[in-house]
């Protein structure tokens, strides 16, 4: 999906650009001076004129340098959680009962911003959690390259047990290779049979340590908020042994989580930091589009000036708004990230009109 204007090829190999065109005329391609061309035939013409050509993805992330981890920038850093599981078995709720847990009296009416993912404060450490419960998300991230989540809470309902949607969640956790904590839900129903629900997830590999199993489970209701400092203390024990550790000192990179058009604001982008500290100023790009960090907002709505590992900020500054899942890089300069962030729209252009068409013999006629 690489690909280069005729012109710029010609500036790179030293030659003028009817050259080139000419040459593509004599392979069967009729093209003007600022058509695409793809890196295939981008490397067959250059041959043609003893060049050789080195083709760099430039969708690809790695196209913006990354810095080196040294020693002493590893840090821990706060595990990010996805909640899944069947429908109405009480994802919202629970996110709903882990979010007002952890505000302060009061507080929790005046929350206003909801930026798609949120964070925990507890004594023990932090916890990030992405707003968006559902497969849909995770897998549309994951289909992106995106691995954001680190951990998944599995809600089963107690009264329902294991469901099509239990059973896809476990398959989509196993596939990312990310660990599962159980949170059996609505015991507060008399119907509950938290037990039976540990006996249908044993058949999916999930057993509790008391069962012999490895798996961490917690009896929660969403509803009458009970056992959710348990799931939280759960999930960090969890992470401990996942020993997530990141640089904080590097130029930031993370993922975009959501974006959309603010009246206002403009546009309005909530990214997920995954390495490195992202700060007000910064040049950046995201997916194909590209800013300076104008303000940032944390999830409660607050004006702030920086952003470590594992926290999710709502950004201004972008030119555009990048789809979910997009990689969000900090570059060294404006000029970087403008550049990718053109070449990128480049190529998304060509990818979505197709608009380069190999003409062969059999068709030359045809088109002319
Ligand atoms: P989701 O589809 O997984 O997001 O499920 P919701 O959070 O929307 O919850 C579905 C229904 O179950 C709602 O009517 C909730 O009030 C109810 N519910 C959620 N948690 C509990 C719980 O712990 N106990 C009881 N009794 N009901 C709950
Ligand atoms: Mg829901």
């Amino acid at each position: 999906t690489e690909a280069i204007t005729v012109s710029e090829l010609a500036r790179k190999m030293n030659l003028k650009a009817s050259s080139l065109i000419t040459k593509l005329m004599s392979m069967g391609m009729m093209v003007t001076i600022n058509q695409q061309i793809d890196a295939d035939t981008a490397t067959i013409l250059a041959e043609e004129f003893g060049c050789k050509v080195n083709v760099v993805s430039l969708y690809d992330e790695t196209v913006i340098e990354k810095e080196q981890d040294s020693e002493d920038s590893l840090r821990g850093r706060a595990p990010v959680v996805t909640i899944m599981g069947h429908v109405d078995h009480g994802k919202t709720k629970l996110l709903d009962a882990i979010r007002s847990a952890n505000v302060a009296e009061g507080e929790f009416g005046g929350i206003t911003q909801h930026i798609g993912a949120y964070q925990v404060n507890l004594p023990q450490g932090k916890i990030t959690f992405l707003d968006t419960p559902g497969h849909e998300a995770f897998t549309l991230m994951r289909a992106r390259g995106a691995q954001v989540t680190d951990i998944v809470v599995l809600v089963v309902a107690a009264n329902d047990g294991v469901m099509p949607q239990t059973v896809e969640a476990i398959n989509h956790a196993k596939e990312a290779k990310v660990p599962i904590i159980v949170a059996i839900n609505k015991i507060d129903l008399p119907e509950a049979n938290p037990d039976r629900v540990k006996q249908q997830l044993s058949d999916y590999g999930l057993l509790p340590e008391d069962w012999g199993g490895s798996t961490l489970f917690c009896e929660v209701s969403a509803l009458k908020r009970k056992g959710i400092n348990e799931l939280l203390e759960t999930i960090l024990l969890q992470a401990e042994l996942l020993e997530l550790k990141t640089n904080y000192d590097c130029r930031a990179e993370g993922r975009v989580l959501e974006s959309k058009i603010d009246h206002g604001r403009g546009s309005v982008a909530t990214v997920l930091v995954q390495r490195g500290t992202l700060k007000i100023g910064d040049p950046f790009v995201a997916g194909v589009y590209s800013g300076k960090v104008r303000a940032m907002f944390d999830d409660h709505g607050k004006r702030v000036d920086k952003a470590e590992p594992s926290t999710p900020v709502e950004i201004l500054g972008c030119d555009g708004v990048p789809e979910a899942g997009d990689p969000f890089q900090v570059t060294e300069n404006e000029k970087l990230a403008r550049q990718v962030s053109v070449k990128r729209q480049e190529l998304k252009k060509l990818e979505e009109s197709k608009n380069v068409k190999k003409i062969t013999l059999d068709n030359l006629y045809d088109s002319i």
